[in-house]
């Protein structure tokens, strides 16, 4: 019995995610998909899982993720995959985009994303 006890009780898994919280996490990545690129503004995003600072742990959160245009996500010289050293050295780590991406998540609905594509310019995007 006391072995059980200091289980905590049976059933409840503390450690890693439940089907709620993978649920919860799918959700937020499609919000997150629904925002312009954090670095440029364009459209569409793929949702990328912060790499910087995560060596040596093998599960990213679906909450630790950034909108990203395929340029600065996957193709070419300025993708963060493509050229991880130089994406770092030109915009900073991905994680310190992660505040950004939470203020405009939470102001989503006050017109802030539109504001963010009217300042990059991005309004005549075909
Ligand atoms: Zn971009
Ligand atoms: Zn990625």
């Amino acid at each position: 019995m006391s072995n059980l006890a200091r289980r905590g009780p049976v059933g409840l898994k503390p450690d890693g995610p439940t089907a709620a919280d993978r649920a919860a996490g799918r959700a937020h990545m499609a919000r997150v998909a629904q925002l312009p690129c954090i670095i440029c503004g364009a459209r569409p995003v793929e949702v990328h899982h912060c790499i910087s600072g995560r060596f040596g742990q093998r599960r990213v959160s679906d909450f630790d993720t950034i909108p990203l245009c395929a340029r600065h996500h996957r193709e070419g010289p300025f993708s963060i995959h493509g050229n991880k050293a130089l994406w770092v050295a030109t915009n900073g780590p991905d994680t310190d985009f992660l505040p950004r991406v939470a203020a405009l998540l939470a102001d989503h609905d006050m017109g802030a994303v539109e504001m963010i594509e009217a300042a990059f310019g991005q309004g005549d995007e075909k």
